[in-house]
């Protein structure tokens, strides 16, 4: 069968994409390497623009959902709480969950293979498509194949962390950022999740850290000592997981032909906070309104910041980049 569009990789860039364009009529198959529900390493923090994005009503979603009103920044001289409505989801449950509401055909492969033909796209000689969506994150295959050699991406824009997701009794539900602590060229968090399950992780610019002889994980062991020390988490954490992506720079090449790139393969989480998933989403509306109405794909509606006032930015900008 041919499909009109074959998205590599199945979380909130590709499900997001496979949503509209099934909806709009179109035949889609979904290859992910991993069978769903997958860990996602990350904190789960979502924002309004994402909940509207994906249309999704609150009190009908059917698995861990948390709002926080304050979010807790702490700088080394001074902190603060705006208040503020964010969310908090588990990604395990979350992209499964968009994943099957998208309602495309979905199957476990892990693609390795990238080869065009007769104006198709063929993937390991066995899937064939009219279009080709790049959804496969950091190492997205898609990526590698076709856009790497004239986008290859900067060291300088490649974040690093460390989290771990773990069930846990916490007394304080709100969420807490702790920027540039001891040199830190990034921050770290404690992001709780509903009924009893927490994230806590710590992120950081790769080539900062190299450039000033560290290693991340002795920001951790720093970082998970304070957790304890001051009680917000009563025993060290689990050992973490690491994960590296990254973030907006300038633009490149995101679509070559009829092949695209969305989401953290096409490097789009923002400057100042390392926020994927509301990028993601919005790449995946973009590149469907672009197939199906033959509008251009164009990312520069995505905004690069999390933050939207000027002095913040460039605050974020030196600390994470000075
Ligand atoms: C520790 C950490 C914390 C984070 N916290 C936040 C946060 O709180 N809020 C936020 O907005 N963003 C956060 N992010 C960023 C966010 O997780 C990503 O930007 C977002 O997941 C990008 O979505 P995506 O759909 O592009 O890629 P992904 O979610 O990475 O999905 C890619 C999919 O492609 C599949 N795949 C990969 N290779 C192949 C292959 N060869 N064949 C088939 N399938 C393949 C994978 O299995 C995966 O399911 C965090 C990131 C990290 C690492």
């Amino acid at each position: 069968m041919i499909f009109d569009a074959v998205i590599v990789g199945g979380g909130p860039s590709g499900s997001t994409c496979a949503w509209k364009l099934v909806q709009a009529g179109l035949t889609c198959l979904v290859l992910d390497k991993a069978v769903f529900p997958r860990t996602k390493l990350c904190a789960g923090w979502i924002t309004p623009a994402v909940v509207e994005d994906l249309e999704i009503d609150l009190g009908a979603y059917p698995h861990r959902l948390l709002t926080f009103d304050r979010i807790h920044f702490r700088f080394p001289l001074i902190g603060f709480k705006p208040c503020t409505v964010q969310h908090s989801i588990r990604r395990y449950e979350f992209d499964a969950w968009l994943l099957a509401r998208a309602g495309a055909e979905v199957r476990q492969h892990n693609v390795r293979s990238i080869r065009q033909q007769d104006g198709l796209y063929i993937i390991d000689d066995t899937y064939r498509g009219k279009y080709l969506i790049g959804a496969g994150g950091t190492r997205c295959p898609v990526y590698r194949s076709l856009f790497k050699a004239r986008s290859p991406r900067a060291k300088a824009l490649q974040a690093v962390t460390l989290e771990v997701e773990f069930p846990c009794h916490y007394d304080d539900d709100s969420c807490h950022l702790w920027f540039f602590e001891h040199g830190l060229p990034g921050y770290s968090w404690y992001v709780p999740k509903a009924d009893g399950y927490l994230n806590v992780g710590i992120g950081a610019m790769a080539a900062r850290l190299k450039y000033r002889g560290e290693d991340i994980r002795n920001h951790w062991l720093q970082f998970s000592d304070k957790l304890r020390r001051t009680g917000i988490v009563k025993d060290r954490p689990p050992d973490p997981k690491g994960y590296s992506y990254f973030i907006r720079g300038e633009e490149r090449p995101v679509r070559i032909d009829n092949a695209f790139i969305l989401g953290d393969a096409a490097g789009l989480a923002t400057r100042d906070l390392c926020e994927g998933i509301g990028p993601a989403v919005r790449s995946g509306l973009i590149a469907a309104d672009c197939i199906v109405n033959g509008q251009s794909y164009r990312l520069d509606q995505i905004d690069g910041y999390s933050g939207s006032s000027w002095l913040g930015r460039k605050l974020f900008e030196h600390g994470l980049h000075h």
